[in-house]
């Protein structure tokens, strides 16, 4: 690895922006050279390592200019308004994107592709490593059971979790439809209540559950008849998904503008 990645952070004064200081200073090729909150917050003016006690000399600060005039990749974990109001600004600087934030519609995820026409970014649902052996690990239960089992995704979060199902539970869901050649978005169910009349075998069922400091869980159930197999991830500490972004950061450094996934950065794409 050769000389050390600028790294700057968007929403570094949420959940996951406070762990991401400690990942990147953690890492030994990334230094963190910036830190962007919104213009309001409370935090603005103090050190980006202010909630771990770290020591980075880099002040939060909601001048996005200053912070992309001295970054080599930008980690974004905040909303899909403010991570798609960044995106053209780092496109049009060649400013790589590490992209966490979850709950993109259509629209937002199309802005993500066409940026990465001038950009390299990395999009992903979920940074952790476990997570992303999962997906690699789904794709293969699918197509052995195959036909005659129920599929079920099941996710867990915290109270102060915005979207539903979790950007993991859909990325889940998609592996395995596609496994199944199937397309998501016609075969999801999204709870359940009433008379809702006998499960269709075609479906892939979602379920949320959400409640006080549950850093995120989810279990692919396949039912069929006489046996059941349940694979599970659970996540004790953001750590995972933040040392994961700031591996994606460093790997993102030697690539070609593109978009990319995790699966991408681990080497468990066989495109
Ligand atoms: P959070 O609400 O704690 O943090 C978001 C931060 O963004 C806040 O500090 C907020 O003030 C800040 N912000 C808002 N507007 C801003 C702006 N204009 N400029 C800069 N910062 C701004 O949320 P969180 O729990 O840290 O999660 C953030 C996102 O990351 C969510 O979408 C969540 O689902 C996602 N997430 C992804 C992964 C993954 O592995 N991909 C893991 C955990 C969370």
């Amino acid at each position: 690895m050769s000389a050390t990645i600028k790294v700057a952070l968007a929403g570094v004064n949420g959940r996951m922006g406070k762990v991401l200081v400690e990942a990147v200073a953690a890492n030994p090729h990334t230094v963190l050279t910036g830190a962007l909150e919104h213009a309001g917050s409370e935090a603005l003016g103090l050190d980006a390592g202010h909630a771990s006690g770290l020591k980075t000399g880099v002040a939060i600060s909601s001048d996005i200019d200053a912070v992309l005039a001295n970054c080599d990749v930008l980690i974004d974990f905040t909303r899909p308004n403010v991570s798609g109001s960044l995106l053209p600004r780092c496109a049009e600087r060649g400013i790589k994107m590490v992209i966490g934030t979850t709950g993109f519609d259509e629209a937002g995820k199309a802005d993500i592709a066409a940026a990465a026409e001038h950009t390299g970014i990395v999009f992903a649902a979920n940074f952790s490593i476990g997570v992303n052996l999962t997906f690699h690990i789904l794709d293969t239960v699918t197509r052995v059971l195959n036909e005659g089992y129920d599929i079920e995704i099941i996710e867990a979060h915290h109270r102060h979790k915005v979207d539903a199902p979790s950007g993991t539970a859909l990325r889940m869901g998609e592996v395995i439809a596609h496994a199944l050649g199937r397309n998501l978005a016609d075969c999801a169910v999204y709870g359940r209540e009433g008379h809702t009349g006998a499960r269709s075998p075609q479906t892939i069922g979602f379920a949320t559950v959400r409640g006080g400091d549950i850093v995120g869980e989810h279990t692919a159930l396949f039912a069929g008849e006489g046996e059941r197999v349940e694979i599970t991830h659970k996540a004790s500490s953001r750590m995972t998904f933040a040392a994961g972004a700031v591996r994606a950061a460093v790997w993102l450094q030697q690539q070609r503008t593109g978009l990319y996934d995790m699966q991408d950065v681990l080497g468990l794409n066989n495109r």
